[in-house]
């Protein structure tokens, strides 16, 4: 069975430690860091988790890597096969079990990347929550609007875990300083149903 672009391994684990640094710039004066962090450890204001390429080991069907989560999505790349999800006229194709989540002004946006319209018919095969049922869009474009993260709580001098997985905007600032980013949120830009057919064809 072929293995999704997205979906983690097991051999790709990075160990870490996490530690709280000062931070000019945050609330607190301090941020959730790594003991020997790098700048590109955090994008759009947060520190990310780290996460190999290497695609070693067997994969972990129900886990998504990171770092290939956040390249699908700031590229529009297809979760299956890792090519390109957009046609020729540039318009952005995603297969959805449910409908897209809802900001606070009303826009759609989502942590699922995109697939590529030739994906589509096997992801519906493949995975039983689309075989269920599924809604086909294009979009014209995406925007990074937030990440799916674990919150901590630093309480006296050590960090614990308050939230396990939580959508969160990236204007959510003080949040974000204290948190470990796994996967990224964008926002749906010009989202329009399409229907693909069995030839692969569109209405
Ligand atoms: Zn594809």
């Amino acid at each position: 069975m072929r293995v999704p672009y997205i979906t983690a391994y097991d051999g790709e684990d990075i160990p870490y430690q996490l530690a709280l640094a000062p931070h000019a710039e945050a609330t607190d004066g301090q941020r959730l860091s790594y003991v020997n962090a790098v700048p590109t450890d955090w994008m759009f204001g947060v520190l990310w988790h780290r996460h190999g390429l290497s695609r070693a080991g067997n994969p972990e069907w129900k886990l998504v890597n990171t770092s290939r989560q956040r390249r699908c999505m700031r590229r529009n790349l297809c979760q299956v096969c890792g090519q390109s999800a957009a046609d020729e006229d540039g318009r952005v194709w995603w297969v959805m079990a449910e409908p897209p989540g809802r900001s606070a002004l009303g826009e759609p946006f989502t942590n699922a990347p995109p697939t590529c319209r030739t994906c589509i018919p096997m992801a519906q095969r493949l995975c039983p929550r689309l075989r269920e049922g599924c809604q086909v869009f294009t979009v014209r474009g995406v925007e990074p609007y937030g990440v799916v993260a674990e919150i901590f709580r630093p309480v006296g001098g050590k960090l614990l875990i308050r939230d396990t997985t939580t959508e969160m905007p990236l204007d959510a600032f003080r949040d974000l300083e204290y948190s470990l980013a796994r996967q990224l949120i964008v926002k749906l830009e010009h989202l329009r149903p399409a229907i693909l057919t069995a030839t692969g064809e569109t209405r």
